[in-house]
């Protein structure tokens, strides 16, 4: 099984050699502690707050070795993920009291992941026996288009596309209203997502979701933001730029297969609040897991 497993036991295995040969956890430890976190993009000021967090349980047991440095900061983890509602979400069913299809936005900058991230969920959700509808409109990037519906025929769902250079609402109001007509359960509209000029990102996202809102009011019932975890800080940036253009309400954190530095994910989630959902570990339709606390926050320190 492909996996989170690159990032393995690298944590710990720093740990272990910033506690060796210490009698006790002092500042030196903590500023190695505070190093590692940091180069395994966890974010300066999360990496911040979990250093004054494992002082204060340190201040009390005076002596704590590798394993046990290892145990505290595990559940420090562990605690701010839930703080942020990071907690395990059946990310492949639909939440109870949905009229209608559920309808999701995937946004995120291009190259990250979100076309390939759109086909794995359809696979996910048509295996549970959903009917899922796809909305290409990411209408700006050539191959954004074709890529979409490459992944529903290899998924066997329908793809709703008007080609490029489309008004990227109408693309979306069409894949509702497709999704409406035909009773679908879940419909996944996919965006492009042009970081450059902030304004007009705003604006595209709102105008997207208010055809969407002709359609279905109340829709979409999640917007997703997609971020490559592999790109660390840039991850993070990415993020804070999406949520001043839109509401995001879940992330998917792709590429976290060929990366040490997972740590990303516990920055992000406690900057924004936002729960991950998703994990993309892999190019491959099985490589997307519905996000697992401890799993992942096991597979940090191995
Ligand atoms: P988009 O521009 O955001 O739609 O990005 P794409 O879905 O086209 O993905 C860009 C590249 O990243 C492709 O080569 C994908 O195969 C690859 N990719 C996407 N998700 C993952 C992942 O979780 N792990 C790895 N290793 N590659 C991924």
């Amino acid at each position: 099984d492909k996996g989170l497993e690159k990032s393995r036991g690298s944590i710990f295995d720093k740990i272990t050699k910033a506690v060796a040969g210490k009698s006790k956890v002092d500042d030196d430890v903590l500023d190695n502690l505070e190093e590692i976190l940091v180069t395994s993009d966890v974010g300066v000021e999360t990496t911040l707050k979990i250093i004054d967090r494992i002082e204060a349980r340190v201040e009390k047991d005076k002596y704590v070795d590798a394993q046990e440095l290892n145990q505290i900061l595990h559940e420090e983890i562990a605690s701010l993920l839930d703080e942020n509602k990071s907690e395990d979400v059946d990310g492949f069913s639909i939440p109870e009291g949905i009229e209608g299809p559920y309808v999701m936005l995937v946004v995120g900058v291009n190259g990250v992941g979100k076309t390939t991230t759109i086909g794995k969920l359809s696979a996910k959700f048509k295996a549970k026996g959903y009917k899922v509808v796809l909305g290409a409109a990411d209408t700006f990037r050539a191959a954004a288009v074709d890529q979409l519906k490459l992944w529903g025929e290899r998924t066997g769902v329908e793809v709703v596309a008007k080609g490029m250079n489309v008004d990227p609402s109408s693309v979306a109001f069409e894949a509702v209203k497709k999704g409406v007509d035909s009773n679908a359960d879940i419909i996944i509209v996919d965006t492009a997502g042009r970081l450059h000029n902030k304004v007009n990102l705003m604006n595209e996202l709102s105008k997207i979701k208010r055809s969407m809102q002709k359609v279905a009011p109340g829709v979409p019932h999640d917007v997703i933001l997609v971020l490559d975890g592999s790109t660390g800080q840039n991850a993070q940036n990415q993020a804070r730029e999406f949520m001043k253009a839109t509401e995001v309400s879940g992330l998917a954190i792709t590429k976290l297969d060929g990366t040490a530095k997972g740590g990303v994910v516990i920055g992000i989630s406690d900057e924004f609040k936002i729960p991950v959902k998703y994990i993309g570990v892999g190019e491959g339709v099985d490589h997307l897991q519905a996000f697992r606390k401890m799993e992942f926050v096991e597979s940090l320190f191995g």
